[in-house]
């Protein structure tokens, strides 16, 4: 990714998001005034990927996201800012153990011009779980499971199926299993075991041409570390896949970003 005007100075680099969520599901901003306030913030290039709908019968929340009056909302709202603002049609597919079939037809029935994939619930015992909600919920998790190897083990099983149906351009949050291993008291991420799991899943994402999105949003929660962790953004930038930062923002306080985290992160090219 192209993020340095170097010979303009540090001031001027391009400042992009790629991971927003609006009313089309479960943000607070309307399409509109998120674009506006991007365009006052200076970004450059924004992606919208708002959740898409849950299958019916999954849950009874999010049913009624991102209709086709949205996607169609999105559309004049992107040509009318072009001038100002690049603005990507992007959406948030959720991986869900039992519903493959279904999630694939749906991936395919608009063009967006982002489709990132995300792994939010687990299936133990019939039951969808999902991993971010607390942290009594992923210990309840583990046990149910028997270890947390098996449950990290799960998860990326589960993510890599998801890449290998071919039918998404970016992998949202990789290590999103990691939010409650703060200090690694669930696992290591040293671990022979674990690194393994993480080289075949940027195998993957290299092989089907995919890219990853770098999700800040962990950096003002619990864990405090954006996702994936810097040691798997350095080995897939070794390995030549794109990363594209987003703040997984939800309401006006999540979207801006300091634009010195790039270099932190090691994502700027000069
Ligand atoms: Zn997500
Ligand atoms: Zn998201």
């Amino acid at each position: 990714m192209e993020v340095w005007l170097g010979f303009l100075g540090e001031n001027t680099m391009k400042k992009e998001n790629y991971h927003l969520h609006t009313t089309i599901s479960d943000g607070k901003l309307k399409p509109e005034e998120l674009i506006k306030f991007c365009i006052k913030k200076n970004f450059s290039t924004i992606c919208i990927t708002d959740h898409y709908f849950f299958p019916k019968g999954f849950r009874d929340w999010g049913n009624d996201f991102y209709s086709e009056k949205d996607y169609n909302e999105l559309k004049i709202l992107k040509e009318k800012y072009k001038d100002k603002i690049k603005v990507l049609i992007g959406v948030e597919f959720d991986w869900l153990t039992g519903y493959e079939n279904w999630l694939i037809n749906e991936s395919k029935k608009r063009t967006y011009d982002y489709k990132l994939i995300s792994v939010h619930f687990l299936q133990i015992n019939s039951e969808h779980c999902p991993i971010d909600y607390s942290r009594e919920l992923f210990e309840e998790m583990i046990e149910k499971i028997g270890s947390a190897k098996s449950l990290v083990k799960k998860y990326y099983q589960n993510l890599k199926n998801a890449i290998k149906t071919n039918c998404f351009n970016i992998v949202a949050h990789l290590d999103l299993i990691k939010i409650w291993n703060k200090n690694e008291i669930f696992f290591s991420e040293k671990e022979d075991w674990y690194i393994q799991e993480i080289e075949e899943v940027l195998n993957l994402i290299k092989k089907y041409n995919m890219k990853i999105d770098v999700n800040l949003k962990l950096l003002n929660e619990f864990n405090k570390e954006q996702c994936p962790s810097l040691w798997i953004i350095k080995k897939a930038k070794k390995i030549g896949i794109e990363l594209l930062v987003g703040t997984d923002g939800h309401k006006k306080n999540e979207i801006d970003y300091d634009i010195k985290i790039m270099k932190k992160l090691s994502l700027t090219s000069g």
